[in-house]
């Protein structure tokens, strides 16, 4: 398969023109509730900024639980309403600055990013990069970050290999496999049920053995500097569990990967320089394709190999479900600020800074 280039978000300057009108005494953190929003509302308390919550009615039940993290909330009947008028119009009074987070990207989608009229932390062109396992793959390669192998449907398989669906779904859809005729079959189906709109969206990688390490990182335009903020594990149904049994007693069962939660991970201190080279290569490779490149949070999915290779086979250009884990600091963030720093809070930190120096226009696109 082509990986094709993208072409440059033309929305990219909406959410500087905003900011430029907000009332700078009144900034507010605005959050979709769902995925990573508890800890980016405690973080923003936490640094004296107000709290906007956008939820669906059912999700109120748990945020009220927490309503003293939260100012204001805007209920929308579906995600997708964040994007109407007057949903933005509301927090745009509320001079709202919208944290973008794993939910947004699956739920609100690229077209909203685009074009919703206020200002995102982060770089709202990437949503489209992550909606597409290709687009991905090839931004990494072209930052020089190693990645494995990948292979197009019809392209004779030579190794175990695992099929991702497009999006950020947690895992959900994904198999392992050996032989092209059995992908090209289930990737079929998956069409036929309408899991997939096309079987080419699919991305077949080479399945690399090791163990998962996931990096959590901030790119801060102000200080220009990588920060890197925490490290994961993700625990996985079944994949996680059939270790639990012996070979001889699994049978037939598929391992499978729906994320259920996440596991803390610190790395070896020997592998820091390249897992933050890695880091800063994407931070540059962002600012190349789709300028003016990432803001703040982000995170390099990778497998570590037995002669500790790093192969990293997924990116996501926002904050990530496992800096939840470290609500109250990482043992890197301590080393940076040698005070409890989340990632959430690290955000509102960014936000602070750039009101103090009168630059909220570099931290938002
Ligand atoms: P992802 O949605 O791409 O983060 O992948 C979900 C899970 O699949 C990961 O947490 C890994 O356990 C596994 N995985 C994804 N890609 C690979 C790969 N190329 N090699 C081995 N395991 C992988």
């Amino acid at each position: 398969m082509q990986i094709t280039r993208y072409h440059r978000c033309t929305a990219l300057t909406i959410g500087r023109e905003i900011i430029g009108g907000y009332d700078k005494d009144k900034i507010s953190v605005a959050v979709i509730a769902s995925h990573s929003a508890l800890q980016i509302l405690h973080g923003a308390k936490k640094e004296g900024l107000r709290t906007v919550l956008v939820t669906t009615r059912e999700r109120l039940a748990l945020y009220r639980e927490f309503s003293h993290l939260i100012d204001k909330v805007i209920v929308v009947d579906k995600w997708r309403n964040i994007c109407n008028k007057d949903a933005a119009t509301s927090l745009r009074r509320l001079n709202s600055i919208l944290i973008p987070h794993g939910s947004f990207v699956e739920y609100v989608g690229p077209d909203c990013a685009e074009r919703i009229e206020l200002p995102i932390f982060g770089l709202r062109s990437l949503v489209r990069v992550e909606a597409s396992q290709w687009e991905k793959i090839g931004l990494l390669r072209r930052a020089g970050i190693p990645t494995p192998r990948t292979y197009s449907i019809g392209e004779e398989i030579d190794r175990i290999v695992i099929v991702k669906l497009p999006g950020a779904k947690g895992g959900k859809g994904y198999f392992i496999a050996k032989d092209g005729e059995e992908i090209a079959k289930r990737l079929s189906i998956l069409v036929e049920q309408g899991l997939l709109k096309d079987a080419a969206d699919a991305i077949i990688q080479e399945y690399v053995i090791g163990v998962p390490a996931y990096y959590h990182y901030f790119y801060s335009p102000l200080l220009d500097r990588v920060e890197l903020m925490g490290a994961d594990i993700r625990y996985e149904t079944n994949v996680d569990g059939l270790r639990r049994l012996p070979p001889s007693l699994i049978g037939s069962a598929d391992p499978s990967f729906v994320v259920v939660g996440n596991i803390p991970l610190v790395m070896r201190e020997s592998l820091l320089p390249r897992i933050l080279d890695y880091g800063r290569k994407f931070v540059k490779q962002t600012r190349r394709d789709l300028p003016p490149g990432i803001i703040g949070p982000f995170s390099l999915e990778s497998i570590v190999t037995p002669s500790l290779e790093i192969k990293v086979f997924e990116f996501s250009g926002r904050i990530v479900a496992g800096t939840n884990l470290y609500i109250n600091g990482s043992p890197y963030s301590w080393l940076y600020w040698d005070e409890p720093m989340s990632t959430g809070r690290r955000i509102a930190r960014e936000i602070k800074i750039a009101l103090e120096k009168d630059k909220l226009s570099k931290i938002v696109t």
